[in-house]
């Protein structure tokens, strides 16, 4: 939360310098969209917001700088929606465990959100098996092997590179299932060729596991850093496989935490963690209130 709240900072101090004025006229509010859309928040929402703010400015006749800032916060709190279920789906169920897909572009940070990840929950005591189902890079599948060391679980990987990846993905579904296991993540290629070899791809890798058990949550990556290029493809990725989650990684990077409400709005699906870092521990559930008091800081 601190390294968010400092790399976010632009965002929060330019509002909050903004909502400081003397008068709040147009010019402010203006000022106000245009800082909104620099923090990639999104057209829509931004003039949304404006309206909203502009609107109970209006009927509830205060419009003193501390009045308005505790408005902007709650609307910006609504925005990010408290009412959607960010849980994970990790828990094993009639005796077979939970299979967690790990989707998204190319260096977003998967392999990275999967080691963390992995890590969370066996400090919640659970074990973990990873698959290696990104056989296109020998590299990946040694990331990926690295993390498993570190954290302590196994990680099930092909020797041969290019092997078929639904295979690699239900092999290791099937040794998650005689390990009695409680989660198996699977991390997947992420090269974008096109919207139907995605489709191809992930469709079979979904398909095949579910021979040996259901896919309880599909995890989109997106890297917070890649702005509207990053939507673009999330939206790709999206159309290809049933999205039941995203995690939004290099949020330590880049002082445009909006992006949280355009992708959640471009999607309809919500965040449930984000990254804030290269490092083991730098993996937060999404928590829509202090994101909000982050960005404001
Ligand atoms: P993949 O190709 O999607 O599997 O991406 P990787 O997991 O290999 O990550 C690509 C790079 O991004 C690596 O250098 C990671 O250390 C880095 N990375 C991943 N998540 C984060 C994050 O939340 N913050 C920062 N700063 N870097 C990250």
């Amino acid at each position: 939360r601190g390294r968010l709240a400092k790399s976010n900072n632009v965002f929060g101090k330019g509002l909050l310098a903004l909502l400081s004025r003397d008068r709040i006229d147009q010019d402010v509010w203006d000022e106000i969209e245009e800082t909104l859309l620099l923090a990639d928040l999104g057209t829509d929402a931004s003039m949304e917001l404006v309206d909203v703010l502009q609107r109970r400015v209006k009927v509830e006749g205060a419009d003193d700088p501390a009045h308005v800032k505790a408005m902007l916060r709650e609307e910006l709190v609504k925005l990010v929606d408290p009412t959607m279920d960010r849980s994970l789906a990790v828990e094993r169920k009639d005796s077979v465990p939970a299979v967690v897909l790990v989707v998204g572009v190319n260096g977003v940070g998967k392999t990275t959100t999967v080691g963390k990840l992995a890590r969370v929950l066996v400090a919640e005591d659970k074990e973990v098996v990873l698959g290696a189902a990104d056989t296109f890079r020998a590299a990946a599948a040694d990331q990926l092997s690295t993390w498993g060391a570190r954290v302590g679980v196994p990680t099930v990987r092909s020797d041969v590179e290019g092997a078929d990846p639904a295979s690699v993905a239900y092999d290791s579904v099937v040794a998650g299932i005689e390990e009695e296991a409680d989660v198996v993540m699977i991390d997947t290629a992420g090269r974008l060729q096109n919207k139907a070899g995605l489709m191809d791809q992930l469709g079979k890798i979904k398909r095949v596991v579910e021979k040996a058990a259901a896919v309880d949550e599909v995890l989109l990556v997106i890297d917070a850093t890649t702005g509207q290029n990053g939507m673009t493809q999330a939206r790709v990725f999206s159309e290809a496989v049933d999205v039941t989650g995203i995690v939004l990684t290099k949020l330590d990077g880049t002082a445009k935490g909006g992006i949280v409400v355009a992708i959640q709005r471009a999607l309809g699906v919500p965040v449930k963690l984000i990254g804030l870092g290269e490092g083991p521990d730098d993996l937060a559930p999404f928590d829509p209130e202090s994101f909000v008091d982050a960005l404001l800081d």
